[in-house]
Parts: C-alpha cells; sequence; structure tokens
C-alpha cells in the first residue's frame, strides 16, 4: 500500500474517539522473508510444487503478510495481518492465484452456474476466478455482488437478478478469519432459493475445520492458503501483550483492506 493512501485512511482514523494522533498507532510493515512467510502460511496439497514455490514467492514479494499491531475485525488483536489487497494490486499475480484457485474448482468437478463475493476485495478475486473457469471451457458463470457496511459485513446483494432459484452457487472471498462474513453471505443467497455449492477463499486465518459453516451449507470448503499459524500471535484485546508492552495503539485491519 502506498505511503499516502496509508496516510488518508489514517486520518480518517483520527475522527474515531479512541484515536488522538498517529503518533499512539503502531507502525507496521511487510514481511519479505520467504522462510517465515512459509513457516505461517501453508499452501493447499493439491497445488503442485512449482505452484507453490510461485505462490510463497508471490506472497513474499507483494507484503501479503504484514507484521505490526493490529486489531482484526473480530476485536482481537493481532503481531500479523493478511493484506489481500498488496497481492492483488498486480494483475498477472490477481490472475496466477485466481488460476491456480479455479484449477482446483475444476477438478474437483464443482459445478458453478454463479459466483457470489463481497463488494471488497472478494469481489476481484472471485471475478477473475469466474472469467478463467469460463476459458478453461466451463459455462459461463453468473458474477453477483453483496454490498458491505462500514464493518465490511454483507449486507444485501447488488444485482440479485443474477440469482435464480436452483442455481448452483460458490461462495467466494478473499480472506476469511471468524467466518462471520460468508455466513452473511450464504444467507443472503438462500434466500434465493439456491443450492450452495460450498465456499472458496484465497487465505483462511482458522483451520477449515475450526470455521463455523452454515448447516448443509454444500461440501467444498476450500482455501488456497491455511494462516491458522497466525492464531498463535493473536489476542483478546484485554491480554494483549503488545498493547502492554510497547503501548502502541493497534491500527484498525478495516482501514487496510
Ligand atoms: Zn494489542
Amino acid at each position: 500500500m502506498r505511503l499516502s493512501v496509508i496516510k488518508s485512511k489514517l486520518t480518517e482514523m483520527l475522527k474515531e474517539p479512541n484515536v488522538d494522533s498517529f503518533d499512539e498507532l503502531a507502525s507496521f510493515g511487510p514481511i519479505n522473508d520467504e522462510k517465515l512467510i512459509s513457516s505461517f502460511l501453508k499452501i493447499d496439497h493439491r497445488a503442485n510444487d512449482v505452484n507453490k514455490q510461485k505462490l510463497i514467492k508471490m506472497m513474499t514479494e507483494s507484503g501479503f503478510l504484514l507484521e505490526g499491531h493490529f486489531s482484526l475485525l473480530s476485536g482481537m488483536h493481532s503481531k500479523y495481518f493478511l493484506s489481500f489487497n498488496n497481492l492483488a494490486r498486480s494483475t498477472p499475480r490477481l490472475h496466477a492465484v485466481s488460476e491456480l484457485i479455479a484449477d482446483i474448482i475444476i477438478d474437483e468437478r464443482i459445478e458453478v452456474d454463479a459466483i457470489i463475493a463481497p463488494e471488497t476485495a472478494g469481489s476481484y478475486l472471485a471475478s477473475v476466478i469466474g472469467g478463467i473457469l469460463f476459458k478453461k471451457g466451463k459455462k459461463e458463470v453468473e458474477m453477483v455482488y453483496a454490498k458491505t457496511d462500514d464493518d465490511k459485513k454483507p449486507t444485501s446483494i447488488i444485482n440479485y437478478l443474477g440469482l435464480k432459484a436452483g442455481s448452483k452457487v460458490l461462495i467466494v472471498n478473499d480472506l476469511v478469519t471468524t467466518g462471520a462474513g460468508i455466513k452473511e453471505l450464504y444467507n443472503l443467497s438462500t434466500k434465493y432459493g439456491v443450492t450452495v455449492q460450498g465456499f472458496v477463499m484465497f487465505a483462511t486465518r482458522k483451520r477449515l475445520q475450526d470455521i463455523p459453516w452454515p448447516p448443509n451449507s454444500g461440501q467444498f470448503r476450500f482455501a488456497l492458503v491455511d494462516g491458522s499459524a497466525l492464531e498463535n500471535h493473536t489476542y483478546r484485546s484485554s491480554d494483549c501483550p503488545i498493547c502492554k508492552n510497547e503501548q502502541t495503539k493497534p491500527v484498525p485491519s478495516m482501514y487496510l483492506n
């Protein structure tokens, strides 16, 4: 993220009652160490070794993993933050990660009539995946987007005409921290009588089996990157060691996505 963008976002934060000045906020920066990235971020076994290596390199070079002091949307504090925006800013990188995911959707023979994604960063991942599926011989996928509120929570479907009753729908998002966002997407989709085939994410901060999936919500649950190792560096705000030791205010993550 360019410094000017960060500064303008931080200026917005000054309007918040609990943030008085830039100086109180923790500084943060990208981790550019492949070994550290590999130790925190595990790539799905279905990607081959060459692609795994490429992905590690992309995550390292793009500043996908930030280090500092962050408050996550869940309210938890963490030393680390996953920035899909940093990765997806480059079109070749966005295309490469979308293709890795699309190939696995094809290999797993998941039928998709429509993809629903939130209007936030998940939307560009979703639309590139939809385009690649079509290019690789799958049928044209309807793209449907959900409006989100200030907390990035999906609230309503923007172009709902794309969601026809009986459609086979895949729910796509860039990152999943608690699972609350994708649950909202699921609830919005099922209002239209569709069949949810499953969930696809670029990365999660929890193990897939620890995410509270809506009951009967499809069998396919896939994240290209498992960032659950970051949970060891995630704390309740009341006992965050970074707050205690460094006495900095965490950077609200909603301004980084
Ligand atoms: Zn803290």
